[in-house]
């Protein structure tokens, strides 16, 4: 393709998570990796998440440019160097932050109008919450496309609700609401308060933000998704339909720069430390434990899910977020439980876990069912305990669990609080632990005794790897994908 008339893709990730980050910077390694030519603005906070999965598909040749351009947390009201949720101390201080955000908006629109007609954009790729982006790419005369980090169908969940409106139904949060969007056999049902955030009657961002977001999500002209047809189930088609706009994916984009990189954002000796941790165990008898970038069950939950790891007979890899806030007794429980060279192994940093997930020891992933990692698992063949905390998780364990049949459930009915649901989900209640040891510890058995069930997720779950791997090369349903959405920026 001649150098003058390669499409620039500008991608903005939603400041807000590293969950967001990391896989919008490798689909600009795969556009890269296509030909294209691609900016990363993020801020600088983040700057370095992205240069880590940039710096790795350079050295396969792909040229990506990042722009770090400075969040004003301080200006409102945020404390300094809080440019993602995961740092703003309280609930309170959320509207601050999509303050700050706008403010980072019209930074970006003036960066971009000022690039000379070389560096201008051909296609912007928003990330969601990014309301901004779209008069930005309106006035530069450009398409607007949003990724919003879920997956097709729950995105197509989200989609009917808006349409339908059948969660306006129901009279309590404990009734199911059927959210069936697939042909038969696949019903699907969530309870009320299991629903997606923005179908919650009260959060911390205010209804005028929410409808500002569902305004900006119609008004793009598509949707971007980690994620490849064959996994769908027919959702990617089906969402266009329901949408009225192109939806490309792209996926899994944590495949971008094939073998998984050892340099996670941060804490290069933590990574090093589970890799040796992974060889020195048995190939497929590793339970591995995450709940995302962010995820953190109360305390109480906690000790139940920790006495089921140390008692299971399998070793497990423990991703533990925010113990440094634990009550004393629950920090004294894990210091008396769990070491470093045996059982159970906690990691308090950041664990690399495409590479861990890849690694053959591993047989299991406990996860919260956040898309990232459910697509992750996915495309390394390992099957999953399904435990989702909040937000769309509920609707991806209903994908994992019974449209692909490749999860046990722990059986979670309530969502963990989160800084967009503190203090809205009946306090009490949500502290409380729901599922005891013994549960959890029969959901992992169904998963890992070597038993026909177990087994035959194991299989389907290694069909799927196979397809995902199929999708990304040449010829592939996400290779084509992206040859098309190149194609038609130019
Ligand atoms: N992740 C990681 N190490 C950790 C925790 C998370 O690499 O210790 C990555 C994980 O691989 C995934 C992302 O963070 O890419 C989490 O995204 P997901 O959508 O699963 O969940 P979220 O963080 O949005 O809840």
């Amino acid at each position: 393709m001649e150098t003058s008339r390669k499409p620039h893709f500008v991608l903005v990730p939603w400041v807000g998570g590293v969950s967001h980050i990391v896989p919008m910077s490798d689909i600009g390694c795969l556009l890269a990796s296509h030909g294209a030519c691609v900016t990363i603005i993020t801020t600088p906070a983040s700057v370095s998440i992205v240069q880590s999965r940039v710096d790795r598909a350079s050295r396969q040749g792909a040229v990506i440019a990042v722009s770090a351009i400075p969040f004003p947390a301080a200006e409102a009201g945020l404390p300094e160097g809080c440019e993602r949720m995961e740092l703003i101390p309280s609930p309170a201080m959320v509207p601050s932050f999509f303050k700050a955000n706008k403010r980072f908006g019209e930074a970006v629109a003036r960066y971009c109008r000022q690039q000379d007609a070389a560096r201008r954009p051909s296609c912007v790729i928003a990330g969601t919450c990014h309301t901004w982006t779209l008069p930005m790419a309106r006035d530069l005369g450009v398409p607007c496309y949003i990724f919003h980090g879920f997956g097709a169908f729950a995105l197509l969940c989200v989609e009917h609700l808006y349409k339908q409106g059948r969660h306006e139904a129901i009279a309590s949060a404990d009734e199911p609401v059927d959210i069936s969007v697939l042909p038969q056999p696949f019903e699907c049902k969530i309870l009320g308060r299991q629903l997606p955030l923005q179908f919650l009657p009260s959060m911390s961002v205010g209804s005028g933000l929410m409808q500002e977001i569902r305004e900006f999500d119609v008004a793009v002209d598509g949707i971007v998704v980690n994620s490849f047809d064959e996994l769908e189930h027919g959702s990617t088609a089906l969402l266009e339909a329901a949408a009225g706009k192109r939806v490309v994916a792209v996926g899994p984009v944590s495949l971008c720069c094939g073998a998984p990189s050892l340099d996670p954002p941060r804490r290069d000796d933590d990574a090093r430390r589970c890799m040796a941790w992974l060889d020195a165990k048995k190939a497929g008898s590793v339970v591995y434990v995450s709940f995302g970038s962010a995820g953190c069950i109360p305390p109480a939950q906690l000790l139940q899910l920790g006495m089921a790891l140390v008692s299971c007979p399998w070793p497990v890899m423990w991703v533990l977020r925010g113990a440094d806030s634990l009550p004393d007794d629950v920090k004294e429980w894990l210091r008396e439980n769990t070491d470093a060279d045996g059982k159970c192994l906690v990691v308090r940093g950041w664990a690399p876990q495409v590479a861990i997930l890849e690694h053959p020891a591993v047989g299991g992933f406990m996860t919260h069912c956040g898309w990232g990692s459910t697509l992750e698992s996915v495309a390394a063949g390992v099957p999953m305990v399904t435990w989702p905390l909040f937000a769309e998780q509920f609707v991806n364990e209903k994908l994992i669990v019974d449209v692909l049949g490749i999860g046990v459930s722990v059986g979670v009915t309530k969502p963990t609080e989160n800084v967009l649901t503190a203090g809205k989900l009946g306090s009490g209640e949500a502290m409380a632990a729901e599922v005891g040891a013994e549960q959890v510890k029969r959901a992992l058995e169904r998963l890992m005794d070597g038993g026909s069930e177990g087994e035959e997720m194991r299989r389907k779950a290694l069909e799927l790897k196979e397809k995902a791997n199929v999708a990304l090369q040449e010829g592939g349903s996400s290779y084509s994908n992206l040859e098309k959405l190149i194609e038609s920026s130019v």
